[in-house]
């Protein structure tokens, strides 16, 4: 072991004595201090990123029907999305892979495919998009639309998108060049009206347009920290031809489009069916890129988007499945959080319907089924250190009930 002080010792790497280095490590012929091991830890990291960021992209590609099994194990039904995103990815795999062994000109072009996921707020579209990347090899990075302005207004430019890539890449520039994005609230940047505009609409169309440079495979400069770009500033080039982008939006208020687009035109959805054969209740699984027109999304956006899918909303037995099935299950979650503590955790049948019956009263859907059991379990969790170790505690549907009363968030969240 190191003795302090001595001042014949120094770090055999960084050549500073002990008093100025620290406590040093004794090797069989060297010294090493603390800010040498730490560079050097650093430097293996690094090394270990790089090396597996380019050995992992294209090798074991998972299969369509992999990605979806993993997708499964945390998402409630939506099964044609999930499948959707699966071959998408996928495919998205295989075009790297392609575009690594093929460079002629003359080579097939494979086109790029990008998603657009339409579906109510707090369905699961960011959660399909972050069980995704988790089982992704390459950066993935969500951002929002809702941020992004046209360059030279107040707000981001687009190519902050790229920057959250990059993050996710620790500025590895050819693995983010390879990512996948995902835009959330797409809908947020339809123009105002079916009409061009006439003033301009720098939050809306004027994002579009910027976006699009970004979607159609164009070297794009972008500032390393984000924000605006300045004259100054020293730009990283990304090229996106190979990025997927994912975006995601609620489009409210589009069904009626749908509707009064298959009322007008019965052959619209599939010439088989017939307007009683509709489910009303879902109308987004008729959706087609027109639709997405007609709600203020640009042709030559749309374009760039080839994919198209849908989500369910989700109704009573969906909620109710997704409070004990996924793998990462909020009554899973609480279940492990009293196990550290020895006490065993049960729900009854019937406080669990309670809680889906309250997400459904409060109108919040999957998003409030979090908030309603927190209102259930804050007092039992701050006596459960006084519970009694291998003890059991059962939520009964009349103390789930008694709780959300006491909890008052019924009146907070009550829409
Ligand atoms: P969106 O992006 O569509 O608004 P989110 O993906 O953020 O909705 O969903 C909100 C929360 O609701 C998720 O974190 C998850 O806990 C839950 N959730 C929503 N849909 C599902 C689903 N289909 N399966 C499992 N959990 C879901």
């Amino acid at each position: 072991m190191a003795t302090r002080n001595n001042s014949h010792r120094h770090c055999s790497f960084c050549g500073r004595p002990e008093q100025e280095a620290g406590i040093l490590l004794e090797g069989l012929s060297g010294l090493i201090c603390q800010d040498c091991v730490d560079a050097a830890v650093n430097i293996f990291k690094e090394h270990d990123q790089q090396t597996s960021k380019k050995s992992r992209t294209t090798q074991n590609i998972p299969t369509p029907e992999e990605i979806k099994a993993h997708l499964d194990q945390y998402i409630i039904g939506q099964d044609n999305a999930k499948r959707v995103l699966s071959v998408a990815v996928y495919n998205h795999y295989k075009r790297l892979k392609y575009y690594e062994t093929h460079n002629d000109k003359n080579d097939v072009e494979i086109e790029k495919s990008n998603i657009v996921i339409v579906g109510e707020t707090g369905t699961g579209k960011t959660l399909m998009a972050r069980t995704i990347a988790k089982i992704l090899d390459v950066p993935f990075c969500i951002a929002d639309a809702t941020t992004l302005t046209e360059a030279g207004y107040v707000g981001d430019d687009v190519e902050n998108v790229l920057v959250r890539l990059l993050q996710a890449a620790d500025y590895d520039v050819a693995a983010a060049e390879r990512g996948i994005v995902f835009i959330d609230e797409i809908d947020k940047i339809a123009r105002k009206g079916d009409n061009p505009s006439i003033t301009r609409d720098v939050s809306g169309e004027g994002v579009q347009q910027a976006m699009l440079k970004l979607l159609e495979g164009a070297v794009v400069n972008v500032p390393p920290q984000g924000g605006r770009k300045h004259p100054e500033q020293k730009m990283i080039q990304v090229n996106t031809r190979n990025i997927l982008f994912i975006s995601g939006g609620a489009f409210d208020g589009i069904e009626r489009d749908i509707a009064s687009r298959l009322k007008s035109n019965a052959i619209g959805f599939s010439g088989t069916k017939t307007r009683e054969d509709l489910d009303r209740h879902n109308m987004l699984q008729y959706i087609l890129p027109m639709d997405l027109k007609k709600f203020g999304l640009i042709p030559e956006l749309i374009g760039r988007f080839p994919l198209l899918t849908y989500l369910n909303p989700l109704d009573k037995p969906a909620l109710r499945r997704i409070l004990t099935e996924p793998k990462n299950a909020l009554t899973k979650q609480y279940q492990e959080l009293f196990k550290m503590d020895d006490v065993e955790l049960e729900f009854d049948k019937g406080a669990l319907d309670a809680i889906v019956d309250k997400a459904v009263e409060y109108n919040l859907g999957a998003r409030g089924l979090r908030g309603i059991m927190e209102s259930i379990m804050t007092d039992i969790m701050f006596d459960l250190p006084k519970s009694a170790k291998g003890s059991k505690i059962k939520i009964s549907k009349k103390m789930a009930l008694d709780k959300i009363e006491k909890s008052g968030i019924n009146k907070s969240l009550k829409q």
